[in-house]
């Protein structure tokens, strides 16, 4: 089970992707999708940190499944 939270990479917001391990990308991009659409326009983030919040999901997503394989 992967989940990442919107908190998780610094905004104020409750939103949450959830997906199975196969899933990964899929739940970064329910993420990125979210973020493009609900903080872009708020934050005007750059393309710089788009790319950051893009790496921190990665980040995220890569450990703490829980299963013990760190
Ligand atoms: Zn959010």
């Amino acid at each position: 089970m992967k989940i990442i939270k919107c908190r998780d990479l610094g905004f104020n917001c409750d939103f949450m992707a959830t997906g199975s391990a196969a899933e990964a990308d899929g739940v970064k991009q329910k993420m990125m999708d979210h973020i493009l659409e609900k903080h872009l326009p708020e934050k005007e983030m750059s393309d710089e940190d788009i790319e950051d919040i893009a790496s921190r999901i990665e980040i995220l997503l890569s450990r703490g499944c829980g299963c013990g394989a760190l």
